[in-house]
């Protein structure tokens, strides 16, 4: 039987969800393609929560006491689960978040890539290890290891239901905590799923990941009920309400927040595979990508060339909830009246290139037609705010340094990408690109490569999941040392002479004061 029936079996559907509570409340997630019900899940309420963390907290000691090879032994039988099961799995995301299939399965491939690799790569990031001393402590010997956090509250969005949360849940249960995880209200059943996965894939540590489900209450009663560290996932305003939240009890937060991506096509570009990178990048899941490219600024030299290339790939675009399709409905229909509203900004004031798919064919108002948004002034809300649909602004500069400029002039700060003939040129930009990944000559890549950190500056969030540095987010350094030998003159101590600081001044006068 597969997980789906099994959680079609059970009345509220819910069996990766914390379900030993009576709860009186439910709510129904719905295929936006369809608006057929794809499931019914308990509103999780406080004490539920509570509940759930403190069932968590027992199941930390032993997942603790497993050790980096006990650990990765289960995360390599839950990848296992979900490499077998991915069409499953990626059916229901289909079903509940309305990308296509094998856009589902890409993103499923990609998640157990991180799982693997922050599996495997715990104990040499985060074990113990011994670092040099120092001549002041030259008797001691020192250690430092990253210890987990106990448990960590995940809160996830809906665009990547498996993805992105992912990136928290691999990292955080590698590193050695449990994990509660309160998904989307708009994809609780792929959250459910992933939670019975683990249960069935890992039954002795079935407690170290739960889901909770419900709205944003449930979401921050997860922020108040006392876990290691929350890790956020969502748009900039939530992710404030949520550092508000945890700030009551000073939990320490992670943010991945959203973002303005945009690519630099510089004079020398291969403009065709610009042109693909920055329709795949904006179009792809309906433009519900937060490192989704929004913005591109073309060089005066290529623009002309660029533009014509992107607006050609655009008009064979079809939205569609079929096989064919290149993209899904938006997921959430009040993003629709974002996007529609950014899109008749510009309307009134520069140009918009559509697709050819004629809209009257769409099965319903969640598919929107692609957009090239051209002449469009900064100050648009196109340009200056997340749009998160399929749209794509194109706007002519000066050169590089200017496209520079203007890609860095926004508040958010998540990824980017530059397209460039020279590679000492393109290494320079993306370097002084203001954002936390950019991505020479491709759009994305960074979040496929499990080593590389992933997360945002500015209004696009801190704190890094992936990576290495993703895997000691979820820990605390400690330092050790321990005294090898004793020295008949402890600095340290009352009993100290005098003469000895004035010899460790001579000493490290010698040593330092030549500096100039
Ligand atoms: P939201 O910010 O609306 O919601 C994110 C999560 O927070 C949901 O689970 C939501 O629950 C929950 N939530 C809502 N209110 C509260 C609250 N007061 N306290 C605690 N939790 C709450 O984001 P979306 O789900 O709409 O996701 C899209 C956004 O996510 C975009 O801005 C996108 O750029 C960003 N994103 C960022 C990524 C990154 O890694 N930087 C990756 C993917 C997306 P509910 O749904 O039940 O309201």
């Amino acid at each position: 039987m597969s997980l789906v029936e099994q959680m079609d079996a059970v009345t509220d559907a819910s069996a990766g969800t914390v379900d030993r509570h009576a709860t009186t409340q439910t709510f129904e997630s719905t295929n936006p393609a369809s608006g057929a019900v794809v499931g019914v899940f308990p509103v999780h309420d406080a004490d539920a929560v509570n509940e759930a963390v403190e069932r968590a907290r027992a199941a930390a000691t032993h997942w603790g006491e497993l050790g980096f090879d006990g650990r990765k032994e289960r995360l390599s039988a839950y990848r296992g689960y979900l490499a077998r099961r991915m069409n499953e799995l990626a059916d229901l995301v289909h079903r509940e978040n309305g990308k296509p299939h094998g856009d589902a399965i890409l993103e499923i491939t990609l998640a157990i890539d991180h799982l693997a690799w922050a599996g495997a790569h715990a104990r040499k990031t985060l074990g113990p290890r011994r670092v040099r001393a120092g001549m002041l402590a030259a008797n001691h010997a020192a250690y430092l290891e990253y210890q987990p956090l106990g448990v960590i509250g995940v809160i996830g969005p809906w665009n990547y239901p498996v993805f992105t949360p992912m990136g928290s849940i691999a990292y955080a249960l590698a590193a050695g905590n449990a994990v509660v995880f309160k998904p989307s209200e708009y994809t609780p059943a792929v959250g459910a799923w992933l939670a019975a996965a683990w249960r069935a894939a890992v039954p002795d540590a079935a407690d170290a990941f739960q889901v909770v489900t419900g709205y944003g209450e449930t979401g921050a009663a997860l922020c108040r009920a006392g876990v290691g560290k929350l890790a956020f996932t969502g748009s900039a305003p939530t992710g404030r309400k949520v550092m508000a939240t945890c700030a009551e009890t000073l939990t320490p937060v992670l943010m991945e927040l959203g973002g303005k991506d945009a690519m630099i096509v510089d004079d020398d570009a291969d403009v065709v595979a610009a042109a693909d990178a920055a329709v795949w990048g904006s179009m792809s899941n309906a433009g519900q990508t937060c490192i989704g490219i929004e913005r591109v600024y073309a060089t005066s030299a290529v623009y002309d060339r660029f533009v014509a290339e992107v607006t050609a790939q655009v008009r064979s675009l079809r939205p569609g909830s079929d096989d064919e399709a290149h993209y899904g409905p938006m997921t959430m229909a009040a993003q629709g009246d974002i996007v529609r509203r950014h899109v008749s900004h510009v309307a009134a004031s520069g140009r918009v290139v559509r697709g050819e798919a004629d809209p009257a064919l769409f099965p319903n108002e969640n598919y929107l037609a692609p957009a090239v948004l051209l002449d469009v002034p900064e100050s648009s809300p196109a340009v200056r705010e997340e749009t998160f649909g399929p749209t794509l602004t194109i706007t002519k500069v000066r050169d590089a340094e200017d496209a520079l400029e203007r890609a860095n002039a926004t508040s958010y700060g998540l990824a980017g990408a530059v397209f460039s003939g020279s590679k000492a040129r393109a290494m320079d930009l993306a370097r002084r690109m203001r954002s936390g990944m950019t991505s020479v000559n491709s759009v994305l890549t960074f979040a496929s490569i499990p080593a590389l950190p992933f997360g945002g500056v500015g209004e696009s969030g801190f704190g890094r999941i992936h990576g290495e540095d993703g895997l000691k987010e979820f820990t605390r350094a400690k330092a050790i040392t321990r005294q090898r030998v004793a020295l008949p003159v402890n600095l340290m101590s009352f009993s100290r002479p005098a003469s000895a600081t004035d010899a460790v001044a001579r000493v490290m006068g010698l040593i330092h004061g030549r500096h100039r």
